[in-house]
């Protein structure tokens, strides 16, 4: 088939792109992984998975699945909810998983949605106008980011964490706009590192009209004395306008919350498009993750181990000269060049541990990295020989 001038214009266009891509070392192609959680198996190779989110191991706890399916309650749930929540998507299960929430946290009310991409690219541009100022922080994830080009108001990305910096731009703009809204991650998910949300929290109750939106997608579940997030290890969880976080990671489902005001919520529900323009998570699911959270508190011993294993790791990575700003189960390894990245992780995958090259433009140029991910189904013996083989294999 001869292919139009326009279509040929567009092919070249594509292939060109591409190979841009493939130049830079930055192309990315899908691998199927077949893993049971724990062990990423290739061939006649099985490593250990340091990539996934799943930080204390309940989506692949078969005694939970089976506990959960055991009740004949969940085992007659819907697989799929067939409408928006506005239409008739909005099953009794989510009244529960959304009071269950507002308890657990204290606050008036909660609100979920079907991923936390959905939730930072619908809840950021639903609560700003052309007279809101978004500060945000200069590394924070990609929904967020995309959240903030949808928005209508005026934006500007401070330094990480220098708060000096926030600051200054806060009293340089709060008369010019009648919000300011600062938005960050609770750890964040390239680098580990924790904000103090405290220091955040007494800057915004410096100024009237600031409010605080924090995304704690890698805190929920593994950090706080119920595994409520990094919020309630620093006792601020009610000081924060927007406090969200999502189920995909340590809380072993999909979706994502936010814990706020009665008022935010009735808000949220008529103006985030993408909490009304899609189909509501499936009930079992739903189900699923009002099971896990009502047991979250029980896993105190995960939350422990995980922190213990972690510190290793980053313990070892500072020996070998590395500088590691990481303070939680999110484990850098920096290494400059995509390519060198690339050749790192594919040397640690022959000998037996998952891990993947984070490349731009997900981090920083020149920043390319291996991101361990450690979950709590990690061993003594597998943390040892992991940090053995990247003292081995360093340099080499
Ligand atoms: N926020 C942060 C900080 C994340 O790291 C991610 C996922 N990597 C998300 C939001 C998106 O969450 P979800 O995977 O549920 O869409």
């Amino acid at each position: 088939m001869k292919l139009s001038k326009t279509s040929s214009n567009t092919q070249h266009f594509y292939q060109e792109e591409l190979k841009k891509l493939k130049e830079a070392g930055n192309l990315r192609t899908l691998p199927e992984v077949i893993h049971d959680g724990k062990w990423v198996l290739s061939g006649e190779q099985r490593m250990l998975n340091l990539s996934s989110n799943d930080y204390l191991g309940l989506a692949t706890d078969t005694a939970l699945r089976d506990e959960f399916l055991g009740s004949a309650d969940n085992r007659d749930l819907l697989f799929s909810s067939s409408s928006s929540r506005l239409l008739t998507g909005n099953f009794h299960i989510y009244t529960q998983l959304e009071r269950l929430l507002a308890d657990l946290f204290g606050t008036e009310s909660a609100l979920t949605f079907g991923s936390g991409y959905h939730m930072n690219s619908g809840i950021l541009p639903a609560i700003t106008d052309s007279r809101t100022l978004i500060l945000a922080d200069k590394l924070v994830h990609a929904s967020i980011i995309d959240g903030i080009l949808l928005s209508s108001g005026y934006s500007i990305r401070y330094r990480h964490h220098d708060y000096r910096i926030l600051e200054t731009l806060i009293q340089k703009y709060h008369k010019n706009y009648s919000r300011i809204i600062i938005v960050t991650e609770s750890v964040f998910s390239m680098d580990g590192d924790v904000t103090p949300l405290q220091t955040l929290v007494e800057l915004k109750n410096k100024y009237p009209n600031v409010y605080l939106y924090v995304d704690e997608a890698h805190g929920i579940g593994v950090r706080g004395a119920h595994g409520l997030g990094v919020a309630e290890e620093q006792g601020c969880i009610k000081d924060i306008d927007f406090l969200c976080g999502t189920f995909g990671k340590a809380l072993g489902s999909i979706g994502a919350y936010v814990v706020c005001r009665e008022r935010i919520r009735n808000y949220l529900v008529n103006k985030v498009r993408p909490f009304i323009f899609t189909t509501a998570l499936p009930p079992v699911n739903i189900a699923w993750t009002k099971f896990l959270l009502e047991r979250l508190s029980q896993w105190d011993d995960r939350r422990q181990w995980l922190a213990e294993a972690s510190s290793r790791l980053r313990t070892c990575i500072r020996e070998m000269g590395c500088e590691c700003t990481s303070e939680s189960q999110i484990v850098p390894l920096t290494l400059g060049a995509s390519e060198k990245a690339i050749e790192k992780a594919a040397e640690m995958q022959r000998k037996g541990f998952y891990v993947l090259p984070v490349r731009p433009p997900t981090v920083p140029e020149g920043t390319s990295r291996l991101r361990f991910s450690l979950t709590a189904a990690i061993t003594p013996e597998e943390i040892s020989r992991l940090i053995q083989t990247l003292k081995e294999t360093q340099n080499k």
